[in-house]
């Protein structure tokens, strides 16, 4: 006998976007289930660097375009958050850092003054020096400028495990996915042995997504990927650095984030243009090899002889897009009771539910009287790539 559930919102795909509006739905007094195929996080968002973004990167493109705008406002929502007095009750989350730097070494300083000087950035982006640099940056041989970023890295781990505190029993460990259908048209979904009926159907899930809409028939939204190579560098001589090292283009040369390991070190994590087209077509020991020959030349007076090395590919999975161009904003569509979407950043989880609580509203749907959920089996939380790479 298969389960019936009725529920308000169902979601599939427990990655950031999926939790984040969990919570938010829960929290004004919906009822959710929350269907996740493999671990919580572990799709994209553990895989992420944890930057929330409040568009100065994308200003380097020169103008302040509608990225800028549309993500502006979310480092106040994270903090906000994160303080226990925001949309969702964040505290207990780890904060890396308080900031994100820019940092141009040596010769491109001259062309970033005068940008960093202009009216578009004025008030969210500071020049830092001596004993304001990042710890990693500290040193006598250091040329440069360092700007700091009204920007935060968050510890996307105990991100992921506070969603899933506040996702309550609503959580569902679930692999197989048919439509569940009446007079033709889509009112739930069969999840395993559970019929989960639902005023609406969100997909969130990620890179997953596509096969998932071709399951239920459906051919839009369609969906890109995005393929990155990551480097992981683990070891005693490192210290925190969360900053952009500039190139000269629209893209950071690199981006290098850390993280505490299990077993207490720091790991650096390194993405932007090192790990993007050249990047991924490179195998791994090309590519670790690169990025210490980057390092070596950025930073000399790091030691990382006794690092172990590590590279991670991932697909960033975003809505096609038409030309190069990188989406803005979180993406929703929306058909009938169908709902589907990616947030295109961690930093746009809040800018994605909005999208979903606004068409709630448009619609009409209000929180019911749901019945209290069965027991249901829940999903593990996802693990962060150094503890299985490098354990
Ligand atoms: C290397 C890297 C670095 C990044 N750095 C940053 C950063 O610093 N700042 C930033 O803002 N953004 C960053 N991003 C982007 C960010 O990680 C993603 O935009 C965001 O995590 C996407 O969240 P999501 O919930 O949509 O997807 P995901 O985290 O991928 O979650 C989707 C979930 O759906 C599940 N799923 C898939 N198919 C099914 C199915 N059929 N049934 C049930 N569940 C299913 C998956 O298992 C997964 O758990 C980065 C991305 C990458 C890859």
């Amino acid at each position: 006998m298969p389960s019936v559930i009725s529920t308000d919102v169902l979601i599939v795909g427990a990655g950031v976007a999926g939790l984040w509006l969990n919570a938010r739905l829960r929290r004004q007094g919906f009822s959710t289930v929350l269907v996740e195929s493999a671990t919580l996080g572990g799709g994209q968002s553990i895989k992420s660097q944890g930057i929330i973004h409040g568009g100065a990167k994308y200003a380097l493109h020169g103008a302040l375009t509608g990225a800028s705008e549309a993500i502006a406002d979310m480092p106040r929502r994270w903090r906000e958050a994160l303080a226990g007095d925001g949309e969702l009750d964040l505290s207990g989350v780890r904060l890396l850092s308080d900031a994100h730097y820019l940092w141009s070494p040596g010769t491109l300083a001259g062309n970033l003054t005068s940008f960093f000087a202009s009216k578009a950035v004025r008030g969210r982006v500071d020049q830092v020096k001596g004993d304001q640099l990042p710890p990693a940056l500290q040193d006598k041989r250091f040329k440069g400028k360092v700007y700091r970023l009204a920007e935060l890295v968050v510890d996307v781990p105990s991100l992921i495990q506070r969603l899933a505190d506040l996702a309550g029993d609503g959580l569902l460990a679930g692999h197989s996915i048919e439509p569940l259908l009446e007079g033709g048209k889509l009112v739930g979904l069969k999840v395993d042995e559970h019929e989960i009926r639902a005023q609406r159907i969100v997909i969130s899930a990620g890179a997953g997504t596509a096969t998932l809409l071709e399951t239920l028939g459906i051919s839009r939204p369609a969906m890109q990927r995005r393929p990155l190579h990551m480097i992981i560098a683990k070891g005693p001589g490192l210290k925190p650095l969360y900053a952009h090292c500039l190139g000269g283009g629209t893209k950071p040369r690199i981006t290098i984030t850390t993280h505490p390991a299990a077993d207490g070190q720091w790991v650096w994590y390194l993405g932007g243009d090192i790990a993007e087209t050249d990047g991924v077509n490179r195998q791994p020991a090309e590519q670790i090899a690169t990025a210490q020959k980057e390092l070596g030349q950025l930073l000399p007076w790091i030691d990382l002889s006794t690092a172990q090395w590590a590279t991670l590919r991932v697909d960033r999975a975003e809505p096609l897009q038409t030309g190069l161009t990188r989406p803005d904003n979180a993406f929703l569509a929306e058909e009938g009771r169908l709902l589907v979407g990616w947030p295109t950043k961690l930093a746009l989880a809040p800018d994605f539910a909005d999208r979903v609580i606004a068409s709630l509203e448009r619609d009409g749907i209000q929180p019911s009287q749901a019945a209290p959920l069965p027991d249901l089996p829940k999903p593990p939380i996802g693990v962060p790539a150094w503890e299985q790479l490098l354990p």
